[in-house]
């Protein structure tokens, strides 16, 4: 998949049957998600919050075996687009922070502390994760 050429495609969507077709092209592998065994999974899941540089972070577990970097780029788009045909209601949850967490989704960790823009770990950018979408 060629980035350039899918962002420039994806500018161009301006409505809700455009972006089915695009997510549909595009994320498909996203559709049949691979699990990992069981072990790795009950390994996840018993992970533990920690503290690092005074913020509390908690584990969200990764239980899939779907490559990082296409997952951070389908999240993206799918706020982004969210936000340019649905604007009001964008505006309306920009304008609640506390209903998120920040996640990293490379490293499957989330803070409340939603001043940190970027992982301190692995330093990608953080997402907002709604509070009642675990
Ligand atoms: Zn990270």
């Amino acid at each position: 998949m060629n980035k350039t050429l899918l962002l420039n495609e994806f500018s161009k969507i301006q409505d809700d049957d455009s972006w089915y077709e695009f997510e549909k092209r595009h994320f498909e592998i996203l559709r049949d998600v691979p699990s990992k065994d069981l072990d790795e999974i009950d390994r996840e899941y018993r992970r533990k919050p920690f503290i690092l540089n005074g913020i509390l972070w908690k584990p969200v577990p990764k239980c899939d075996l779907i490559n990082e970097d296409i997952k951070f780029l389908h999240w993206k788009l799918r706020h982004e687009i969210f936000a340019r045909l649905d604007p009001e209601a964008a505006a309306e949850n920009a304008a609640h922070p506390e209903r998120y967490e920040r996640w990293c989704l490379y490293c499957g960790i989330c803070t409340k502390e939603i001043s940190i823009t970027t992982c301190p770990i692995c330093e990608h950018e953080l997402l907002n994760l709604p509070l009642n979408d675990k």
